[in-house]
Formats: C-alpha cells, sequence, structure tokens
C-alpha cells in the first residue's frame, strides 16, 4: 500500500516533470523556428530588393553607355567615310557632330590622330590644342585594335577640373591600321545622379566600376573614391567568377561585414554592385525576436516555477500522508500490542485466531491453542512486590517469542498473568512436545519463588486442538483449553494437559510437579 503510494507520488512528479520539459521544449523549437523564418525572411527581402535595384541601375547604364557608343560610332563612321572629305569644314563639322548631341551627359567628342593630337571637337569648329598620346585609351587602342567601345579610367579635365569617363573607339585607315581615336567624356556627376535617383537605406550602397577594379561612380557620392582601385579588395575575385551573383564579406578597409549583390553591365566591362551592412538585415528582424525570445523566456521560466511549486506541494502532500499512515499504522500497533511485555494483546490474538483458523478450514490443516498461566502468581506478588511480578511477565513473554516462529505461530498475552500461543500445522504429539518445550523453557529461567513447591516460578499449559472435522467455534476452543488448564492446576501445576476427545475428556498430561 504504501510503496504503491510512493510508486504513484514519484510517477505523478515524473510526469510533471516530463511535461514541463516537453512543454519547455516546444516553446523553444517553435521560436527557434519563428526566429529563424524571421531572419530568412529578412535577408530574403534584402536580397530581392538588391536584385530589383542591380536590375533597374543595369538597365539604365546599359542604355546610356548604348547611347554614348552609338554617337561615337556616328563620329568614327563619319571620319572614315570617304566622300566627308570634301565638304566644307562646318558643314563636316555638323554632319560628325548630329548624332552626338542625343546623348545625356556625354561632353565634347574629341577626334585624335595617330600621334594623339586632338583634330577635331565637337564643341568648337577650331580643334584645342591638346595632346593625348600619354592617356589609357590611347595606348589601348592603339595596341589592341578589337578592344570595340572602351570605358577608360576617370580623370579631371584640365579647364575646370571635372571628373570625367573617357569612353573611346578606335580609327582606323581602310587598311586597319591605327589612325587615331574618338573620345567622348561622360561626366562623372552625371553618373553618380543616375545612382541618387535610387532611394537607398542607410548602411547600404550602390557603385559602378569596371572589371579591372577602377571605381567609376557610386551612391553615397564619394569623389575619393572615383578612379580608386578596389581590385586588391579581399572579395573582388567574386566579380569575375560569375556574371552576377551575392555573397557576404567583411571589407578589410572598415571591418564592416555586408551582403554584396553584383551584375555585370550586359557585355561591358563594367560591373554594378549593391551592398547592404549585416548589421542593416539584422536590424530588421533582431529587435522583434529578442522580444518574442524575452517573452517566451519568460513563459517558460514561469513555467518551470510553476512545475517546481506544483512538485513542491505534491511533496509535501506525499510527506503529510506518509506521517499520516505512519502514525496510524503506530496507532494500530499500540492498539494490538500489550504495553507490558510488548506481544500482541488478546484483541489482536483473536483476529489472529479467526484468520488461521479460516486457514486450516482451507489446507485441512489442524490449528492448536495453548493457555498459559503462572503459577501461584498472587503469591508470587505477595512475596517479590508487584514490580518483581511485572520482571516475570516479561521473562515468560520473552520464552514464548522464542518458542514461535513464522507467520503459521503467534504468542500473546491474554490478560493478567495467563498468555496464549496459536500453533497452525502441528499435529499429535507434536503439539504436547511443543507445549512441554515452553514449560520447559519458564522452569530454566529459575526464578525464585518461594511459594512454589518446585521453588522456582513456573508455568501451566492447556492444550486444546482443532481440526477441521471438529466443527469447534473459537469460544469452545478457549474454554476447551482452559478446561485442560484448569486440571493442569488442579493436578499440581507446573504441567501440560491436552484436551482432545470431543465430549470434554482430559486425555493427555505431561509435565512434573
Ligand atoms: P494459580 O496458580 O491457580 O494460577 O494461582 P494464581 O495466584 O496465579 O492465580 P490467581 O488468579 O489467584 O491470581 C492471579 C494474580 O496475578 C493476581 C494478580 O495480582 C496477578 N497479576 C495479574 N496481572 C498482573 C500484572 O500485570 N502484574 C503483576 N505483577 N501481577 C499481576
Ligand atoms: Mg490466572
Ligand atoms: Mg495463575
Amino acid at each position: 500500500m504504501r510503496r504503491h503510494f510512493h510508486l504513484l507520488e514519484h510517477l505523478t512528479r515524473r510526469k510533471l516533470a516530463i511535461l514541463s520539459v516537453a512543454a519547455t521544449l516546444a516553446l523553444g523549437t517553435v521560436t527557434t523556428v519563428m526566429v529563424l523564418q524571421m531572419r530568412q525572411s529578412a535577408w530574403d527581402q534584402v536580397s530581392r530588393t538588391s536584385l530589383n535595384l542591380l536590375e533597374i541601375t543595369e538597365s539604365a547604364f546599359e542604355r546610356n553607355i548604348e547611347l554614348y557608343d552609338l554617337s561615337l560610332q556616328a563620329v568614327v563612321e563619319g571620319l572614315q567615310n570617304p566622300r566627308i572629305e570634301g565638304i566644307v569644314p562646318d558643314l563636316r563639322h555638323l554632319i560628325l557632330f548630329d548624332r552626338s548631341s542625343t546623348a545625356n551627359g556625354l561632353g565634347s567628342i574629341l577626334a585624335v590622330d595617330a600621334q594623339g593630337n586632338v583634330f577635331m571637337d565637337s564643341a568648337s569648329q577650331v580643334p584645342r590644342r591638346l595632346r593625348l598620346d600619354d592617356c589609357d585609351f590611347f595606348r589601348v587602342h592603339k595596341e589592341r585594335p578589337d578592344v570595340g567601345l572602351y570605358i577608360g579610367t576617370p580623370l579631371r579635365t584640365q579647364k575646370d577640373a571635372r571628373l570625367i569617363i573617357p569612353f573611346s573607339r578606335r580609327l582606323a585607315y581602310a587598311d586597319g591600321t591605327f589612325a587615331g581615336v574618338v573620345v567622348g567624356a561622360m561626366n562623372v556627376s552625371y553618373l553618380d545622379g543616375l545612382l541618387r535617383r535610387l532611394s537607398i537605406d542607410p548602411g547600404s550602397s550602390v557603385a559602378l566600376f569596371r572589371t579591372d577594379g577602377v571605381m567609376l561612380a557610386r551612391n553615397p557620392s564619394d569623389q575619393k573614391t572615383i578612379g580608386r582601385n578596389i581590385a586588391g579588395s579581399a572579395h573582388f575575385h567574386h566579380y569575375l567568377e560569375h556574371d552576377a551573383g551575392q555573397f557576404v564579406s567583411t571589407a578589410k578597409l572598415d571591418n564592416v561585414e555586408r551582403f554584396y549583390s553584383f551584375s555585370h553591365v550586359g557585355s561591358r566591362p563594367l560591373i554594378i554592385n549593391v551592398n547592404v551592412s549585416v548589421a542593416a538585415i539584422q536590424a530588421i528582424w533582431r529587435p522583434k525576436a529578442v522580444g518574442i525570445s524575452a517573452v517566451v523566456l519568460i513563459l517558460c521560466l514561469g513555467l518551470t516555477g510553476l512545475t517546481l511549486l506544483l512538485q513542491r506541494e505534491l511533496e509535501r502532500r506525499a510527506q503529510a500522508e506518509r506521517v499520516a499512515l505512519d502514525a496510524n499504522k503506530a496507532l494500530a500497533e499500540l492498539a494490538a500490542t500489550d504495553g507490558l511485555t510488548g506481544l500482541p494483546n488478546r484483541r489482536h490474538f483473536e483476529t489472529v485466531f479467526d484468520h488461521l483458523q479460516s486457514q486450516a478450514e482451507r489446507t485441512g490443516e489442524s490449528l492448536s491453542l495453548l493457555l498459559i498461566d503462572a503459577d501461584q502468581f498472587k503469591r508470587y506478588n505477595d512475596t517479590y512486590g508487584h514490580l518483581a511480578g511485572d520482571e516475570v511477565l516479561r521473562t515468560i513473554a520473552r520464552c514464548l517469542k522464542r518458542q514461535v516462529s513464522g507467520p503459521n505461530e503467534v504468542a500473546c498475552r491474554i490478560g493478567g498473568e495467563e498468555f496464549g500461543v496459536l500453533l497452525l500445522g502441528s499435529a499429535g504429539r507434536e503439539v504436547v512436545f511443543r507445549a512441554e518445550h515452553i514449560r520447559q523453557a519458564v522452569a530454566r529461567t529459575q526464578i525464585p519463588h518461594s511459594g512454589q513447591n518446585s521453588g522456582f516460578v513456573t508455568v501451566s499449559i492447556g492444550v486444546a486442538r482443532l481440526t477441521p472435522s471438529s466443527g469447534m467455534t473459537r469460544t469452545e476452543c478457549f474454554a476447551a483449553a482452559d478446561a485442560a488448564l484448569y486440571e493442569a492446576k488442579r493436578r499440581g501445576r507446573n504441567r501440560v494437559m491436552v484436551q482432545l476427545d470431543q465430549d470434554g475428556g482430559i486425555t493427555d498430561s505431561v509435565g512434573a510437579v
């Protein structure tokens, strides 16, 4: 019962703990999944926005460069057309630079001969006196006939120190030999203006640069970075490996981690990139994630606290129940025990009698009742005092305890100086011997008793045997044993008398007077 109770309590507490851990784990998992989804959607959002920006910027540049190129090609075609040679100079100027006026942001177009001297100028009938043989575009076209449209390194104009990007095409004689260059200038401020029209979050930037790393334009605008070569940066190789892509990298310059999206501008040797600092992306999802996590953490803590409280309450109740059970058990034991000798009392004895009797009826075994009475005990008390008498009763009780064993045998104090022993399973002479053993055990204690013939404390024992066929009740059995005991007293005490037959005749006697 008590073990069962313990198990139940243990199981309940275990279940509670498992439930609490499971709920905490479930909450934790759901929150983690939510936070991961928030993070993913923030990155997806930034990625989509970056790609959109790239697409818009790329098509804007592509269209503008296309227009520039058409203007340059018109001039090249015109200069290489033999029929233009004979036309009067102002008409020739008009024909050659007619289409160039359509291109936005394009400064004047210059035609440069094979030595680098300007020989035609869209801005004036009289070309400015300039020698451009040391410019990169001049050298490139001279060395590489197949370069097509070349976008040069940004430079400042001599006249007003404007930052420009030279766009150039090669001039060739009929046999293909180098005849010079047609070069137009695009204002960096115009490109910057194009980029500035894009709305960009703080911490982000859009830039246009050549595939060799030379920066051409940037938003937020920064004049110092124009013309600078960024090919040395740790992540530059990404731009050359693919036509377009996205990656995360930390810039060495400012040690800021950024998310880069890039794309090449058509087939031009140009790259546009959009970069957003990782911190800016985190700012989209982190505050919400931290808020949700904090709420869930508080919930989990609350849950754990509640579980602990419940467990403690359960434990407290179980403890109280254990105490009550212990107290009940102690009370029950006390109610069934004789205070002086510690043996079971008569009430308990009768309960055990009924129990053993029904067991005997079931198994067909016989049950024997031994009534044991101290001889001349009144005299003992009178001679040695009541306290000494109590001690003798305790000694007799110890003798009895030693003589019974197992669940089928019990000794008790019936009352006064009278004791009882129940033996289940012992039959015939064996019972008489067991009774005789008890009598001798008491006699062997050799407690002096001057009022006795033997000189020592002795007991007389009356035995009644209950066989399944006898049909005797408990009272009848007690009466039979009592009669045998009376007979033992009558025959001089310190002996065992057994009543066996149905009509009450005493048939057996063992012992010494
Ligand atoms: P008999 O041999 O015939 O049994 O004589 P007896 O004196 O033992 O029998 P009797 O019934 O005349 O006296 C029983 C005595 O047992 C009387 C009482 O003083 C004593 N007695 C009963 N209960 C206790 C007890 O708890 N302590 C002590 N010390 N004496 C007790
Ligand atoms: Mg008596
Ligand atoms: Mg007596």
